[in-house]
């Protein structure tokens, strides 16, 4: 199936975020959804414009809510398969609190963080992902905290899916994708995907000298939750790959008694003319 439509991205030539729009189309298509059964809820930035790309319902949130909205689709309509997105400043900042409380409660659905480790839609600023030094121009001097580390966050949360993706490998970022997909339960995903007009640190050349990729790690197994922390504090974060999965924790929705009756937005409400009235009556 298409998740094509006519709308061209605006983005910058060369942005990541490019790749994370096809790898979500490929990967949408290979685990057999159709556009009908997809939903795509983006924050604000530039990859919160994704949403408007796909060929899928989607909504175009406001900045840093993409999650809540998300988990009200999921929870509203269950026979949706739901992905949120948006970039590193919308979950890490802003979000932070939604993406925490999201990665615990366990909804079954994917968050896909194009994390470019700036603020690109406002003109270059410090985003909680830029590291110590980076120098924006909100940070002549160079920042001052140390960044978040995404990944050591979600598995101290409680997280039964945590991957990293870069743009450039659009065939693993696929694959990892699918496998989010495919998880019973909220899967996390951080892309590395470059800001080609305002980072000019964190580049495609800078990513392909430092990240490890865990499929050449031998060895490694990703349902060993002490293994993925070393191998995160190893090399500072960056890796890419499936870091980690417990794909025997119920989901959110398995531990709801009744949940499976009727998915809520296909339950009669009973919102007549009647109740209307009588709120009417109640409350004049
Ligand atoms: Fe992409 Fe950066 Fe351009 Fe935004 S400003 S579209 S993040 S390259």
């Amino acid at each position: 199936k298409d998740f094509r439509n006519n709308v061209k991205p605006n983005w910058c030539p060369g942005c990541g975020d490019f790749s994370v729009q096809a790898a979500i189309q490929r990967a949408s298509a290979n685990v057999g959804l159709t556009p009908e059964n997809l939903a795509v809820i983006s924050g604000i930035g530039c990859s919160g414009r994704i949403s408007g790309y796909i060929n899928s319902y989607g909504f175009h949130s406001i900045h840093g809510r993409a999650l809540p909205l998300a988990q009200g689709v999921k929870m509203g309509n269950r026979d949706l398969t739901v992905i949120a997105s948006g970039g590193d400043g919308d979950g890490f900042a802003i979000g932070l609190g939604h993406t925490i409380h999201a990665i615990r409660r366990n909804i079954d659905m994917t968050y896909i963080v194009m994390d470019n480790q700036i603020y690109g839609l406002t003109k270059g600023q410090t985003s909680p992902r830029s590291s110590a030094g980076f120098k924006t121009k909100s940070t002549p001097k160079g920042a001052i905290e140390p960044s978040i580390n995404p990944m050591e966050m979600a598995l101290t949360s409680g997280a039964t899916f945590v991957a990293q993706g870069f743009s450039s490998d659009l065939k693993e970022l696929t694959s990892l994708i699918e496998q989010g997909l495919n998880h019973k339960g909220f899967s996390l995903i951080n892309v590395f995907s470059p800001c080609v007009t305002y980072n000019k640190v964190n580049t495609y050349d800078w990513f392909k000298e430092n990240l490890v990729k865990l499929s050449s790690v031998e060895g490694y197994d990703h349902s060993n939750k002490e293994s993925a922390m070393q191998m995160l504090m190893q090399h500072d974060g960056l890796v890419t790959g499936l870091i980690y999965q417990d794909a025997e924790q119920p989901s959110y929705q398995e531990l709801i008694d009744g949940y499976d009756e009727k998915p809520l937005s296909k339950q009669n409400l009973n919102l007549e003319e009647d109740y209307f009235n009588h709120l009417v009556k109640e409350f004049m």
